[in-house]
């Protein structure tokens, strides 16, 4: 499979020019191989988490207590 680099049109590997704007097709190349990302894990987002979940059980635990001593 060739493609255009200018209209993005594909043709077959039969195909030299591109019939819509006369470029030289360029043979369809997996992407050039690069240093993957890697995946970083989110630490901020974590204990961010981490204190939301003990601000939401504080929070609970606080509303408990308020009701009893209301009750
Ligand atoms: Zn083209």
């Amino acid at each position: 499979m060739k493609r255009c680099p200018i209209c993005e049109t594909q043709y077959s590997n039969e195909a030299d020019y591109c019939l819509k704007c006369k470029t030289l097709l360029q043979d369809q190349e997996e992407p050039p191989p690069g240093p993957r990302p890697k995946q970083k894990i989110n630490v901020k987002g974590l204990v961010t988490a981490i204190i939301a979940t003990f601000a939401f059980i504080g929070l609970m635990i606080f509303l408990y207590h308020l009701l009893a001593n209301a009750g």
